[in-house]
């Protein structure tokens, strides 16, 4: 029980509330890897945008960019990227 509130006052869990609220949450933090793009070989396929589970990638000015703040390092991209220009770099500890 949280301390001062009853049982009726306690929020649901496991419940989204709110739909798209999964921006609000940072989620990239615990990665180990994250995916670096050589745009001399890259041909804006978008292959890394589709496959991405979690849609860190992002179309900025033409190019597709990883969103760290997102991405979870499970290299799908770098895997699926026809042109094998995606390497995956290890996560600076901080
Ligand atoms: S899959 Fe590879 S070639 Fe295609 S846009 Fe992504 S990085 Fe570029
Ligand atoms: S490493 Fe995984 S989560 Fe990160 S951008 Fe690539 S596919 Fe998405």
């Amino acid at each position: 029980m949280i301390e001062g509130l009853s049982w009726r006052q306690i929020p649901l869990a496991l419940v989204i509330e709110d739909a798209g609220n999964s921006v609000l949450y940072k989620t990239g933090d615990w990665k180990t890897h994250y995916p670096v793009v050589d745009y001399e070989l890259c041909i804006n396929c978008g292959v890394c945008w589709s496959f991405c589970p979690e849609c860190a990638f992002e179309e900025v000015d033409g190019r597709f960019v990883v969103n760290r703040d997102y991405c979870k390092g499970c290299g799908i991209c770098a895997q699926e990227c026809p042109k094998n220009c995606i390497t995956m770099v290890e996560e600076e500890a901080e």
